[in-house]
């Protein structure tokens, strides 16, 4: 487990080091918002602590700027305990917040729940869409509780649909994802691998998950009053 503390008090961010080091975890450190951030954009690390009050771009600063492509637990370090400072670290996408001072205990607890809960996030793959569920490791695709049969180029093309949810994919798009081949002109095979996955994930429920899109192409989402 990888983890990086952004701090610049050295004191407390070698202290933090030293006892995570001794906990079994391998840690980086960076004592400055602008190296922080470098190298928590650049690294894949399993949770980053990070100090609020940094000279130069602040901790408010760093995960905002990271949470424009990084989803990796972030547990927000600060002396300040206002109500205000946690909600707008939460709002811009903390997982956890620890005012100082604070125990070593609480943190290490802290650090190993969200170690934890981000581990369960990426074990689970299954992705559901109302009562469908498809699951993309056992390659098993279930409506209802019902399991359906369906050909490798049929799973694969509704996992597709299943992961864009809600976004409309053109049949080039489609063509190219699915069949890893450009087809031109002809994304005639789209329509027929379409009707044949319809037949088997909407005909028989009244709720339809599989929408076409005239000019446009094929969208799976949930629809109210569809
Ligand atoms: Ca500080």
């Amino acid at each position: 487990m990888k983890l990086l503390i952004i701090e610049d008090e050295v004191r407390a961010a070698d202290y933090l080091k030293q006892g995570l080091s001794e906990n079994g975890y391998s840690v980086e450190v960076a004592y400055n918002g602008t190296d922080g951030l470098h190298a928590a954009a650049n690294g894949d690390h399993d949770l980053i602590i990070l100090d609020i009050m940094l000279p130069g771009i602040d901790g408010f600063a760093v995960l905002s700027a990271l949470r424009t492509n990084k989803t990796t637990p972030v547990l927000l370090l600060t002396a300040k305990g206002q109500t205000n400072d946690k909600v707008r670290g939460f709002d811009l996408g903390a997982d956890d917040y620890l005012v100082k001072p604070f125990q070593f205990p609480e943190l290490l607890a802290r650090v190993r729940a969200l170690l934890k809960r981000g581990k369960a996030a990426t074990s689970d793959p299954v992705l559901r869409v109302a009562d469908l569920e498809v699951d993309p490791v056992r390659h098993r695709a279930i409506r209802s509780g019902k399991r359906m049969d369906l050909t490798a180029r049929e799973f694969a093309l509704l996992a597709l649909l299943v992961q864009r949810t809600g976004e409309v994919l053109s049949r080039t798009q489609i063509a190219s994802l699915v069949w890893d081949i450009n087809f031109d002109s002809d994304t005639n095979v789209v329509e027929v691998a379409i009707r044949r996955l319809r037949a088997k994930v909407d005909d028989e429920f009244e709720h339809k998950l599989i929408h076409t899109v005239r000019g446009v192409g094929y969208v799976l989402e949930h629809r109210v009053n569809a």
